[in-house]
């Protein structure tokens, strides 16, 4: 900020009302600062989207209350993960990805999240426990079912102790297929929570 040196105290004007009306707007103009960035970024940068697999993005199902936009924290629960989902899911905050310029962050809490991302196979011990920490989140809440194991059981369907599917445990509002999904369709799934539309197939319009 350049030195501002007012004419009044530096002894050349007689009187404030003999400084120029510039001065002031001046003056004003360096302590009040405009917000830098006035408009949220909706879709993911063009190097991200080419990373992506377009087929990988499924709604499964389109709730009808607002959710909050610009700020939107994630509970991750891994229900029987390999990690490689994980591996994946922990990119997002890298530099390439920043999904914090997206207004997302990660909570421990299930009490402060607003989307419930679940990794790996559904076993029947982690049907208890993915319904607990999906009752402490506070509505309006979604869930995006991550990688193939959480979708529909992945390699590991029909195994014993396998429920299989996540969709008929908690209602998943979407799903990003993938063993592991790259972190660029994972950060489209989140979008597309986020807006009710997938960023890459925004010239469609979507109908609730
Ligand atoms: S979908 Fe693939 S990468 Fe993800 S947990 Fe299952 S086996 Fe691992």
């Amino acid at each position: 900020m350049p030195a501002l040196r007012c004419p009044w105290l530096a002894g050349t004007a007689k009187s404030p009302l003999e400084v120029c009306p510039l001065y002031y707007w001046n003056w004003l103009r360096h302590i009040v600062r405009l917000p830098e960035t006035t408009n949220f970024p909706t879709a993911p940068d063009p190097a991200v989207a080419e990373m992506s697999d377009p087929a990988a993005i499924e709604m499964a199902a389109r709730p009808s209350d607002p959710f909050p936009r610009r700020s939107i924290a994630l509970r991750h629960l891994d229900a029987g993960s390999c990690n490689g989902c994980e591996s994946e899911l922990s990119l997002l905050s890298s530099p390439d990805y920043d999904f914090t310029r997206y207004g997302f962050s990660f909570t421990p809490s299930p009490k402060h999240a607003d989307i419930l991302v679940i990794t790996g196979v559904i076993t029947e011990a982690m049907v208890p426990i993915i319904h607990n920490v999906f009752e402490q989140m506070a509505a309006p809440k979604r869930v995006l079912a991550l990688g193939t194991c959480a979708i529909d059981g992945g390699v590991f369907a029909g195994a014993p102790g396998v429920v299989g599917s996540l969709s008929g445990i908690v209602p998943v509002t979407v799903a990003v297929a993938g063993c592991p999904p790259s972190p660029g369709d994972i950060l489209r799934g989140l979008l597309t929570i986020a807006d009710h539309r997938d960023p890459l197939a925004s010239r469609k319009a979507v109908s609730r």
